[in-house]
C-alpha cells in the first residue's frame, strides 16, 4: 500500500512570484472604495503581498512594503486587546455568529435589539471601541500601542486625513451607533466612539508588517519572536474561529470555501489570513468587489492555499 503524500515544504518565494504574475488582469476589475473620499485617491493597480514565517522566514512580493489604510483589518486588534482584558464578558453585548448581511447594515440591529452579530461588522465595532473607551482613556490610542507591539514597529500610526474624511462623512456609522444608544448597548458619547473607530480604522501598515502583527493568532496567543503571550491558546483559538465565519463580512461562506483560512479584510484592500501553526499571509489590493473584499487578494489567497497545499481543511 503506497504512503499518502507527506505536505511538501513549499517553495514560497516561487509561489508569491506566480501569484503576482497570475493577479494581473485582475487589478482592474475591483472598485476602490469611495464612500470615504480619501481612499478613492489610491491606485487600484496596486498590488503587494507578503508571508510571516513562524521560524522567522519573511517572504514577498510587489508593492508589500506599501503602507495603506487597514480599515475594518484594526477590528482584529480591537478585538484581541478587548477580548484580552475583557474576557468573555464581551459576549453579553456582542454575539458570535456571521451576520449574513454587509458589513454597514442597519437592518439586523433594530429587530435583534441593539446587540450585533459580531465583533467584525461596524456595529460590532463601534461596540469594541466603547468597550475600549471605558477602560482606557483614549481607546484609539490603546488600539495603536496594541498594533505597534504585535507588528514590532513603531512607525505605525494613524492616518489623520484618512480619519478625519471618514468622520465627515460617517452617517452610517453615526446612525448605527444612535441605535446601539438607544437599546442601551453604547455607554460612552456616540460622537466619542465614532472618534474613535475612524481613528482606529485609519492605522496604516504594510503588507510585511500585517503579516507580522497577525502571526501570534497563528501561533497560539503568543508572538513568535518575543515569547510574549497576548492571549491564552484557547482565546487565540477562538479568533480565529470568528475569523473564518465572520472576518470576511457577508462573504465568509464563500472565501473559505476558495481559501479555506481564517482571516479579517478591509475596505483598504487589505487581508490578512492565518494558517495556524505555521504563517500568517497578508494581501493588498485596492480594488473591491461587491462585498467589500479586495478583488484580487480574495485570488490571491485562493492560489495561495492551493499552490501551498495549505488551508485549515
Ligand atoms: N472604517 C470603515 C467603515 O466603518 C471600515 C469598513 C471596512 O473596512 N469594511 O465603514
Amino acid at each position: 500500500m503506497s504512503k499518502p503524500d507527506l505536505p511538501q515544504i513549499p517553495d514560497y518565494a516561487a509561489i508569491l512570484e506566480t501569484i503576482c504574475a497570475e493577479v494581473q488582469p485582475l487589478l482592474h476589475q475591483g472598485k476602490v472604495a469611495s464612500y470615504i473620499p480619501q481612499l478613492s485617491k489610491v491606485s487600484r493597480d496596486r498590488f503587494g503581498m507578503a508571508v510571516y514565517c513562524l521560524d522567522g522566514r519573511t517572504f514577498s512580493i510587489g508593492d508589500a512594503q506599501q503602507k495603506f489604510s487597514l480599515q475594518s483589518v484594526t477590528k482584529l486588534f480591537a478585538l484581541a486587546l478587548a477580548f484580552s482584558r475583557e474576557g468573555d464578558s464581551i459576549w453579553e453585548r456582542v454575539g458570535r455568529e456571521p451576520s449574513g448581511n454587509p458589513f454597514n447594515s442597519l437592518v439586523q440591529l433594530e429587530y435583534e435589539k441593539g446587540k450585533p452579530r459580531n465583533p467584525f461588522i461596524n456595529a460590532g465595532a463601534l461596540v469594541m471601541t466603547d468597550i475600549l473607551s471605558s477602560r482606557f482613556v483614549e481607546s484609539d490610542i490603546a488600539v495603536l500601542q496594541f498594533a505597534r507591539m504585535i507588528a514590532d514597529e513603531i512607525s505605525v500610526d494613524f492616518d489623520l486625513a484618512v480619519a478625519r474624511s471618514e468622520r465627515d462623512t460617517a452617517h452610517r456609522n453615526y446612525a448605527i451607533a444612535h441605535l446601539m444608544k438607544d437599546f442601551g448597548n453604547l455607554h460612552n458619547p456616540v460622537k466619542t466612539v465614532i472618534d474613535s473607530y475612524c481613528r482606529q480604522c485609519s492605522i496604516t501598515m504594510t503588507c510585511a508588517e500585517l503579516a507580522k502583527a497577525g502571526s501570534f493568532l497563528a501561533q497560539h496567543g503568543t508572538i513568535p519572536w518575543s515569547g510574549q503571550q497576548i492571549l491564552d491558546a484557547s482565546s487565540a483559538k477562538r479568533l480565529n474561529a470568528l475569523m473564518l465565519t465572520c472576518g470576511t463580512y457577508d462573504a465568509a461562506g464563500d472565501f473559505a470555501y476558495r481559501v479555506g483560512l481564517p482571516a479579517k479584510s478591509g475596505v483598504g484592500g487589505g487581508i490578512l489570513a492565518l494558517v495556524p501553526g505555521e504563517l500568517a499571509v497578508a494581501v493588498w489590493s485596492p480594488g473591491l468587489d461587491h462585498t467589500g473584499n479586495s478583488l484580487a487578494g480574495t485570488y490571491a489567497l485562493e492560489r495561495f492555499t492551493t499552490l501551498t497545499s495549505r488551508s485549515i481543511f
